[in-house]
């Protein structure tokens, strides 16, 4: 069965909607199929059970025509609004809170802002909800700090809306495609929602980036554990980590994890994750992925077998070793732009027995594997799973492992 959704066209979001579930997932599959095949078997894809709303996140930019707010998106490669009455994807409840928000703005007769002049207050609106906790977040962008009513706006908000546990009011003064500014205060509640993935609790603040499907996610990371097969003694690295989620949920089967993020944010974010969720044997790095790994190889060529043990104090403020460049086992997931040459290379020369690569750029991943099997490492397992139903993209875990020396 398909669904039909009256913006698809122009919304651009879900280029799958009008074609069957089962569909999807095949036509996917003979993507990955031709595009990984020559690597080895690719598992059939990973679907879900109820493939719509399974997004936790919900985003409106604001807009005004005819005398009527209009609430939606640009379309796709213009910068027209297309008003979204109802969304496939997005989770029921942060789409009912953000009507919610929009019919109050104009209510209480608050101008909305116009991309073209610069003038008018109320650009964006963002709900997220965390699935695991129910907890849920408003965050209501404005051009400017001055809010007029807005205690009031925020009682009559809780209002109608009683399940939102926090409202933050986030400045974007700037002529920009951002949808966040700098500066975000906090109007209701602590200013964060928490979600959980497996045992572990995430803090996710308006910017925090946090993978939008938590069902899937779950399947993904099992997958990425499986993979690595994990038992107690290994040196981990998670490179390009985001917020820690994939070293925090590999912490607990190693000996020591090290997750390295260009975003200093999230960074610090991954900080306060493991400290929340008391795991002692992980570090962060703010730092290119890259750059990083060629250190690591240096140091591991300078000092030869990585015996050298190297300690490091944790943000939980405890000792934990690291052996200087040591990867016994090596998770990345970058970007859909893919790894650099340098990384791969890097990689290589660290020498991690098995690498656990996450991608959600099928092409950027061809590319990295046919490096990485130049270099010594040896496709095992190849498994797609859709972490993004109705849409074009598919996400595949790969492992890798070294070729006997
Ligand atoms: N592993 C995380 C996040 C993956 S998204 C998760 O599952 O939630 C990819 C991450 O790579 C982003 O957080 C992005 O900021 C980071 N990134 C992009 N370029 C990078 C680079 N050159 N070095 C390190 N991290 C990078």
């Amino acid at each position: 069965m398909s669904v039909s959704c009256p913006v698809q066209k122009k919304c651009g979001g879900c280029d799958f909607a009008d074609i069957p579930y089962e569909e999807q997932l095949a036509k996917k599959q003979t993507e990955m199929e031709a595009l990984l095949g020559r690597f080895g078997k690719v598992e059939p894809i990973l679907g879900m059970e109820d493939p719509y709303h399974y997004r936790g996140k919900v985003h409106r930019v604001l807009g005004f025509q005819k005398g009527k707010i209009l609430s939606g998106c640009y379309e796709a490669g213009s910068h027209r609004l297309v008003n979204i009455p109802e969304c496939l994807i997005e989770d029921r409840k942060c789409q009912e809170i953000a009507a919610g928000a929009v019919k109050l703005i104009g209510d209480f007769k608050l101008r909305v802002y116009d991309e073209d002049t610069g003038y008018g207050l109320m650009r964006h609106i963002l709900v997220r909800r965390g699935f695991a906790t129910d907890e849920i977040m408003l965050v209501l962008v404005l051009s400017e700090r001055m809010f007029p009513g807005k205690n009031n706006f925020v009682k009559a908000l809780r209002e109608i809306h009683p399940e939102i546990t926090t409202i933050v009011q986030n400045v974007n003064p700037g002529h920009t495609s951002m949808v966040l500014g700098p500066q975000s205060t906090t109007l209701f509640g602590p200013g964060f929602i928490r979600d959980a993935i497996g045992d572990l609790t995430f803090r996710i603040s308006p910017s925090s980036f946090f993978q939008v499907n938590p069902v899937q996610t779950e399947v993904l990371y099992r997958t990425a554990m499986d993979f690595a097969g994990l038992t107690g003694k290994e040196t981990v690295l998670d490179a390009y980590c985001g917020t820690g989620t994939i070293g925090m949920a590999a912490a607990a089967k190693a000996k020591s994890v090290v997750g390295v993020e260009l975003n200093p944010e999230a960074v610090a974010d991954a900080r306060r994750n493991a400290a929340d969720n008391h795991i002692a044997n992980i570090s962060f790095l703010a730092e290119d992925a890259g750059q990083y790994m060629e250190r690591q190889a240096a140091s591991r060529i300078l000092y030869g077998r990585p015996e050298e043990e190297r300690f490091d104090r944790n943000e939980a403020g405890k000792l934990v070793t690291a052996r200087k460049g040591a990867c016994d086992v090596l998770f990345m997931d970058p970007p859909r732009t893919g790894a650099t040459e340098k990384f791969i290379r890097s990689a290589a020369k660290l020498s991690p027995r098995r690498i656990v690569y996450i991608s959600c750029g099928p092409d950027t991943l061809a590319r990295d594997l046919s490096l990485f099997v130049k270099l010594k490492y040896r496709v095992e397992k190849i498994q797609p799973v859709d972490m993004f139903p109705e849409t074009r993209h598919v996400e595949t875990v790969v492992l890798l492992s070294r070729k006997a020396d």
